[in-house]
């Protein structure tokens, strides 16, 4: 799966929902989240951040952010 981090707070372009093909974006207030079970895995979003705020959950120490996108994704 792919995840949001943290340089998407307070930031919160769209460039990346706009892409998505499974629309598992989830929206808050100061920040977007990605469902990491809705993830397909590929790949358009990570570019299109002007942020780069979107990382794969294999780049180290993802976990948890793998966890706080799955509890906002569930609560959005
Ligand atoms: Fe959506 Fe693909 Fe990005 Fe996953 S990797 S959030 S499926 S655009």
């Amino acid at each position: 799966t792919y995840v949001v981090t943290d340089n998407c707070i307070a930031c919160k372009y769209t460039d990346c929902v706009e892409v998505c093909p499974v629309d598992c974006f989830y929206e808050g207030e100061n920040t977007l989240v990605i469902h990491p079970d809705e993830c397909i895995d590929c790949g358009v979003c990570e570019p299109e951040c002007p942020a780069d705020a979107i990382r794969p959950d294999t780049d180290a120490d993802m976990e948890k952010w793998v966890e706080f996108n799955r509890k906002y994704a569930e609560i959005w």
